[in-house]
C-alpha cells in the first residue's frame, strides 16, 4: 500500500509528492492532463517568443518560488520600468513610477486596487439603487470599511492605497466607519482614484523561457511516480486505508491522499463517506473566478518610445490591466491583459477573433493608433478548462474567509487539502500553492507515521 496519493500536478501537488519522495515516503502523483503545471503553461509564439498563459509574475516577497527559480538557475525578467497609464472616468494618464522600495506598487497591487474601487462603486450604486437589497443586508452593510477592506483587497500596497483615500475622507480609525457610511460617500461623488498617489515601483518578474519550465523539473525529479491522464473519480476512505479512483483504468490504495485541486474541483469528486456539508457549502460560496488572458503581439514595443511601461490600470472597460511581456526591446513587443468576471463570461461566447478586436480596440484608445496593427493574437479561457473551471482563484465574499475559509484546509479523515485557495499565506499566488503543500506534507507525515506504528 503507498503512503500517499497526491492528486494534481500543480505547483502543490508537485511540491507535496517532492517533498514526500525525499523523505522516503512511497508515493505517486496523479495528473488528469498530459502536462504538469495546472494553472501555469507556457506557450511559443510564432516568432519563437516563449509566454505565460497562467500564473506569471513572482513577487520579491515569493519566497518558495524564488528560491525554486534560483535552484532551477533560471533567470528572472522584471516588468519593465516606465510610466504607469491610469483610465479613470474616461480620462487617460501617464504617471511615473516612483522609484522608492517603501513606495512599491506591483502589478498585483494595480490590479488589485483597481478591481477593489471597481467593486466598491458597484457595491455603492446597488446600495443606493436597491432598497430590498440594503435592507436584506443591513447586517453586513454595518461591518466597518476596514474589515470590508482586508476582505476584498488582497495585496497589503492595494489595502494601503484604499485605506489612505477613506481616511482622507473620514479623518477617522476606519474600524469606527460602518461599509453603509462609506457607500453613501462614494455615492456622493468622492473621487477615489484621485485622492489614491499614483507613484508605484515594479517588484515583480517572470522568468526568462517561460515558467512552465518551473513545473517540468519539478516532474522531472519525481520520475515514474507521477502517472498521467490519471483523471480521478472517486475516492473511498474507511479507517484504515484510501481507494482514489480514476474515470479509467486501475485504482490506487494508500494510507493517505492530498488533493491538491482548486476546492471547486475537489469538491465534485465522488466521496464515500461524502465530504461534510459545510464544506460544500463554503466552496459554493467562494466561487471560482473567471478570466481570460490574452496577448497581442507588435513588429517592436513601440509604447516604450514614449516612456510608456505598456502597464495600464482602468476603472472601466473589458480589458482592465495590461502588460509589457515583450522579451527583448529588439525583438517583437508583446502586450498581454485579462478579461476577467462579467466581461470574461460575456467574451468567452463569442469568437477568438471577435477578443481580439476588442483588446486591440481597448489597446488603442489608451495607447494610441499604432496599437492597431497587431501581428498576432492569443488567448486562453481557463473557465473552459475542464480540469480548472476557473480562475485566477477564489474569491471570498466579505465574511466567508472569516467564517469558514480558513477551515477548508482542514482533514478530512485520510483526505487532506493543498493548494492556492488553502493557503493562509499568498492565497490565490502559486507562492501560496507551494505553501499550502509544505503544511499539509507535514500533517500527512504524522498521520502515515501513526498507521505505520
Ligand atoms: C491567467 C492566470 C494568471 C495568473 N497569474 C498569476 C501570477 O502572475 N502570479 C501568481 O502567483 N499566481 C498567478 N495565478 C494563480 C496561480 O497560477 C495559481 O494560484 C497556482 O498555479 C495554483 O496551483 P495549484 O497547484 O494550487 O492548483 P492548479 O495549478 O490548478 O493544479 C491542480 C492540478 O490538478 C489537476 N486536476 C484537476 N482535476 C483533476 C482530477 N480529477 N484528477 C487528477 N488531476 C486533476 C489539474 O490538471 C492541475 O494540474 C494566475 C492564474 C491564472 C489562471
Amino acid at each position: 500500500m503507498l503512503d500517499c496519493v497526491v492528486v494534481g500536478a500543480g505547483f502543490a501537488g508537485l511540491t507535496a509528492a517532492k517533498e514526500l519522495i525525499e523523505r522516503g515516503y512511497d508515493v505517486a502523483l496523479v495528473e488528469a492532463r498530459d502536462r504538469v503545471g495546472g494553472r501555469v503553461m507556457s506557450a511559443t509564439l510564432s516568432g519563437g517568443e516563449v509566454i505565460d498563459l497562467g500564473g506569471q509574475w513572482i513577487a520579491p516577497s515569493h519566497d518558495r518560488m524564488l528560491e525554486l527559480v534560483k535552484d532551477a538557475g533560471l533567470e528572472l525578467i522584471p516588468a519593465n520600468p516606465g510610466m504607469l497609464t491610469l483610465v479613470q472616468h474616461g480620462e487617460i494618464r501617464n504617471v511615473a513610477q516612483s522609484d522608492s522600495d517603501d513606495d512599491a506598487r506591483t502589478p498585483f497591487a494595480v490590479a488589485d486596487l483597481g478591481q477593489g474601487l471597481m467593486r466598491l462603486r458597484r457595491l455603492a450604486d446597488r446600495a443606493g439603487q436597491d432598497d430590498v437589497w440594503a435592507e436584506a443586508n443591513a447586517a453586513w452593510l454595518d461591518q466597518s470599511i476596514d474589515r470590508w477592506i482586508v476582505s476584498n483587497l488582497r495585496t497589503p500596497t492595494g489595502r494601503r492605497d484604499i485605506r489612505a483615500a477613506m481616511k482622507a475622507v473620514f479623518e477617522s480609525a476606519l474600524d469606527k466607519i460602518s461599509l453603509r457610511q462609506a457607500l453613501d460617500k462614494v455615492r456622493e461623488g468622492i473621487d477615489m482614484e484621485n485622492l489614491i498617489a499614483a507613484n508605484g515601483d515594479i517588484g515583480q518578474a517572470r522568468v526568462r523561457g517561460g515558467l512552465a519550465q518551473l513545473p517540468e523539473r519539478m516532474a522531472a525529479e519525481i520520475g515514474d511516480r507521477l502517472r498521467y491522464r490519471f483523471v480521478v473519480d472517486s475516492i473511498e476512505q474507511d479507517d484504515d486505508h484510501v481507494i482514489v479512483r480514476p474515470t479509467l483504468g486501475e485504482p490506487l490504495e494508500a494510507r493517505t491522499v492530498i488533493l491538491a485541486l482548486p476546492p471547486w474541483l475537489a469538491i465534485r469528486l465522488r466521496a464515500t463517506p461524502p465530504l461534510a456539508g459545510w464544506r460544500e457549502d463554503a466552496v459554493r460560496k467562494v466561487g471560482a473566478g473567471n478570466v481570460i488572458k490574452c496577448y497581442l503581439v507588435y513588429d517592436r514595443p513601440w509604447w516604450r518610445d514614449k516612456g510608456l511601461s505598456g502597464q495600464m490600470s482602468a476603472d472601466e472597460g473589458a480589458v482592465r490591466v495590461t502588460f509589457d511581456c515583450t522579451d527583448s526591446p529588439e525583438g517583437r513587443g508583446v502586450l498581454m491583459g485579462f478579461f476577467e468576471g462579467a466581461e470574461a463570461s460575456m467574451l468567452a461566447k463569442f469568437s477568438k477573433s471577435m477578443r481580439e478586436r476588442v483588446f486591440k480596440d481597448t489597446l488603442v484608445d489608451v495607447f494610441g493608433p499604432r496599437a492597431a496593427h497587431p501581428l498576432e493574437y492569443t488567448d486562453i479561457d481557463w473557465a473552459a478548462e475542464e480540469f480548472t473551471r476557473g480562475s485566477h482563484g477564489a474569491h471570498f465574499a466579505p465574511g466567508v474567509w472569516s467564517v469558514t475559509g480558513a477551515e477548508l484546509g482542514v482533514p478530512c479523515g485520510r483526505i487532506y487539502f493543498a493548494g492556492a485557495e488553502y493557503a493562509n499565506k499568498f492565497n490565490g499566488y502559486m507562492e501560496g500553492a507551494v505553501r499550502s503543500a509544505h503544511e499539509t506534507v507535514q500533517s500527512v507525515i504524522l498521520r502515515v507515521n501513526e498507521t505505520a506504528a
